[in-house]
């Protein structure tokens, strides 16, 4: 709320405020209530492998179908479960679920899931991993927890602590959305990441712009010489698609590929022969 009453101009935003305030606490409450009653499930899309022509995994994607509003996007609720401290709980499912989930599909397809920093330093966080892992009986490599590099925020040797200690599990650590925010090469250096996933921003351009393509090919051989895999995120077209292949670029994933499907649409996807190199 404005706190100064002696402009108008004041006066004048603060209905709109309120109103964003109401809708904040609103999407609050009614978080709480979808962990109650289980209005969250997950989409899975999945990500190529170029150079073996199949589907290595899935990346595990949250959908929140909303009792009133329909579908809600994850870009609109995590960052109010961040805040509120509820990505703890709604995490732990989604660890369950992706496990259990990919327990049932082939030996040597893996499922990726999204970590948020607060979930990733919460105490419990490696011990909710195990008891997915348990639970399931999905084998630890079969895991790839995808981090950003904002977890680094927290300070570099208790991040780098926590990584030994998935590390020591056996589950694949994925660094996301690499290339934005408070990206650091140093980060490459302190930790042996499995997989780098170049952020999206920088797929748009890859065909038509020579910075972008640029800047993926310095990460593709990044990657490289330091042994850690690469994926393209959001690969929408078949000229970007040849782009990556033609530098190097392990895996892709994104809409040209396939759209993120539900879980009962892996299956169908797994059993689609690639003849052709896509
Ligand atoms: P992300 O981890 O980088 O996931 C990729 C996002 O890009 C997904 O959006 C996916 O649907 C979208 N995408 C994939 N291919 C394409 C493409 O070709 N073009 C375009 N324009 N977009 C594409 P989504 O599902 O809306 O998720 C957004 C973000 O929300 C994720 O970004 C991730 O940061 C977060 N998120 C999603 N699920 C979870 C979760 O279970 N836990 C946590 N902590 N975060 C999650
Ligand atoms: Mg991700
Ligand atoms: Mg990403
Ligand atoms: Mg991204």
């Amino acid at each position: 709320r404005a706190k100064r009453d002696g402009r108008g101009v004041f006066r004048f935003f603060e209905p709109a405020l309120d109103a964003a305030a109401r809708k904040r606490r609103q999407l609050e409450l009614d978080l709480r209530e979808a962990i109650q009653t289980g209005q969250f499930r997950l989409n899975f899309q999945p990500v190529f492998n170029l150079k073996e022509n199949r589907i290595a995994g899935f990346e595990a994607l949250l959908r929140w179908n909303h009792p009133t509003r329909g579908e809600v996007g994850p870009t609109e609720f995590i960052p109010v479960a961040e805040e509120t401290g509820m990505i703890v709980a709604i995490g732990e499912w989604v660890m369950q679920e992706a496990c259990r989930q990919a327990a049932a599909w082939p030996e040597d397809v893996r499922v990726a899931v999204n970590v948020s920093p607060l979930q990733f330093r919460n105490l419990r966080f490696k011990a909710v991993i195990l008891q997915a892992l348990a639970h399931s009986g999905l084998a630890p490599h079969r895991l790839e927890v995808e981090i950003t590099e904002t977890v680094f925020l927290d300070g570099e040797d208790h991040v780098l602590d926590l990584l030994h200690g998935l590390r020591e599990i056996g589950v694949r650590v994925a660094l996301d959305d690499f290339g934005t925010g408070y990206s650091s090469l140093s980060y490459l250096r302190s930790f042996p990441f499995d997989k780098i996933k170049i952020d999206r921003s920088f797929i748009t351009g890859v065909a038509t712009d020579d910075g972008a393509a640029a800047i993926v090919r310095a990460i593709v051989d990044l990657a490289g010489a330091l042994h850690m895999e690469t994926t393209a995120e959001g690969v929408e077209d078949g000229d970007q698609l040849a782009l990556l292949r033609g530098q190097g670029c392990g895996n892709i994933q994104g809409y040209f590929f396939s759209r993120p499907v539900e879980g009962a649409g892996v299956a169908a996807l797994l059993s689609t022969v690639f003849a052709q190199a896509a």
